[in-house]
């Protein structure tokens, strides 16, 4: 007797396979079109549609956790009047001298960046810091800049900017705001992630990557793995380099169980695109200042630290964008390959900007790539405001992604984006390309928000199929012969416990 027979449904058991009916047993699938098993629970399904369980590749997921608890949530704000009123309303709620922490702000919706003097006259008692929706911009009052220490005498550190006047931070000058504020604990760290969790579990995802995990994060994640309160599969880009740090941690104890996996790291090497910081070899347009966007790194110090974590036997997954930052990051994996035989397959994050010499590279060096579809649905106003025309046909052409051959693999990016839902990930993809010609099937879409985050999390053998021998991490859809946002998800489960 099994523990569970799904039956009479549209499976989607992999990429140009299906089948009617499921088995699972201790939490595998055990048989597939084999409804004549015995089980402890049936579920006839009439029709409707099962999926595997939704991988997103690269999602903050103890940030999504904080705005869904104590950070105040900007991304709704149409207006900097809006803005400044949501801050005067939450800074009633704290005592003087508690820190104000809001992010989600974007200039191109709202009109401008927040101003110091704004800031100050709405919060007057508190240390405020308004993160911009891509976290590499941050507005500040005059209580914050003065508690960081930050004055016409700063220095800012390499790879990063302050423009005083306005009070905006940009990059790498975000970590000296970072060491004033009250640093956050194992136990905040896993209040946020669990609220992070259940808010990606919603959703349909069963397995996830957190691209960005420092030493107290890590800790949080080993002691919910421990006490076995993961909901869903999780796992880590360990952060060598902190914001605003020049320090590096050291590699992390590798650890693999069915619910976390800690045998990768994470650099950045440039900024964001949609507020102008990624590292581009022509100027943006309608920017403040000219730009040409940040390198986070030397060449030659990034090659360190990446050879280091490639000859521990880490997977490295690398922030590039801009073309500059796409040069540098292929330069060093190429390297990289070329330093022994290990074979990992590395990652760059986002890879938004790759003309058809990064594809190529990309290619022949078997670097998988993960994109944020759901960027040209909620930031290509940005793209279009800033970027020069020459960039215009490479900008998250997830076509030629595709097309050369590479290993694609979607994500949400959230909370740089407000949604989490993969099913509008998908609708991006499929239908609102930059540029007309550049979406991708939904076949396409699907394997990539499923074996694809499986490949890049190196966990294929696992996850990402409802081959038998796999997880059984599913979703039910109520049907899929309507528009990909109408679909209805009616249930998810991990190793075939319902959550
Ligand atoms: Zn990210």
């Amino acid at each position: 007797m099994i523990d569970l027979l799904i039956k009479n449904a549209n499976i989607w058991v992999a990429r140009g396979k299906k089948a009617s009916s499921l088995a699972i047993d201790q939490g595998v699938v055990v048989a597939l079109d084999n409804p004549q098993l015995e089980a402890r629970e049936v579920l006839d399904l009439g029709g409707k549609s099962v999926f595997p369980g939704w991988n997103d590749a690269h999602v903050h997921v103890w940030k999504v956790g904080h705005l869904r608890t104590t950070m105040l949530d900007l991304r709704e704000a149409t207006s900097l009047e809006e803005v400044y009123a949501l801050v005067a309303a939450r800074a009633k709620t704290l005592e003087p001298g508690q820190w104000l922490l809001g992010r989600g702000w974007n200039e191109a919706k709202i009109g401008g960046s927040p101003t110091k003097t704004a800031l100050d006259a709405v919060a007057p008692l508190n240390p405020v810091v308004l993160t911009r929706t891509c976290a590499h911009i941050h507005a500040a009052n005059s209580r914050a800049l003065q508690l960081a220490s930050i004055d016409q005498k700063t220095i800012p550190p390499h790879g990063g900017e302050i423009h005083l006047e306005q009070g905006l931070v940009f990059e790498t000058a975000h970590g000296l705001l970072l060491k004033a504020m009250p640093a956050f604990s194992v136990q905040d760290y896993k209040m946020f992630v669990l609220a992070g969790l259940k808010w990606l579990a919603a959703h349909g995802i069963t397995s996830c990557t957190d691209p960005a995990v420092d030493p107290v994060l890590l800790e949080a994640y080993r002691q919910l793995e421990a006490e076995k309160a993961l909901p869903i599969r999780v796992n880590v880009l360990f952060i060598r380099r902190p914001d605003g740090g020049l320090e590096t941690y050291p590699l992390p104890e590798k650890f693999v169980s069915s619910f976390l996996r800690v045998d990768s790291v994470k650099f950045f090497a440039d900024g964001g695109l949609s507020g102008a910081t990624a590292a581009v070899s022509i100027p943006y347009q309608n920017t403040d200042f000219p730009s040409q966007g940040v390198l986070r790194f030397e060449t030659k110090e990034l090659y360190q630290l990446a050879l280091e974590a490639h000859q521990a036997g880490f997977r490295i997954g690398t922030h590039a964008i801009g073309d500059r930052a796409l040069d540098q990051i292929l330069e060093v994996y190429q390297r990289l390959a070329s330093s022994n035989t290990t074979q990992i397959r590395h990652r760059i994050e986002h890879f938004g900007l790759a003309n058809a010499s990064h594809l190529q590279k990309a290619r022949e060096l078997g670097v998988i790539v993960v994109p944020q579809p759901i960027f040209l649905h909620e930031l290509a106003g940005n793209f279009a405001k800033y970027l020069p025309k020459e960039f215009v046909p490479h900008c998250y052409n997830l076509r030629a992604m595709f097309d050369a051959g590479l290993t694609t693999v979607f994500s949400s990016d959230a909370p740089v984006v407000r949604e989490v839902n993969p099913l509008v990930g998908i609708h991006a993809a499929t239908l609102e390309p930059f540029q007309a010609g550049h979406q991708v099937t939904l076949e396409e879409s699907i394997a990539a928000f499923t074996v694809g985050g499986a490949i890049a999390s190196g966990d294929v053998n696992n996850r990402g199929t409802l081959e038998v021998g796999m997880f059984a991490d599913f979703t039910v859809y109520d049907g899929t012969q309507k528009p990909v946002l109408d679909w209805q998800l009616l249930e998810t489960r991990v190793a075939g416990d319902k959550l």
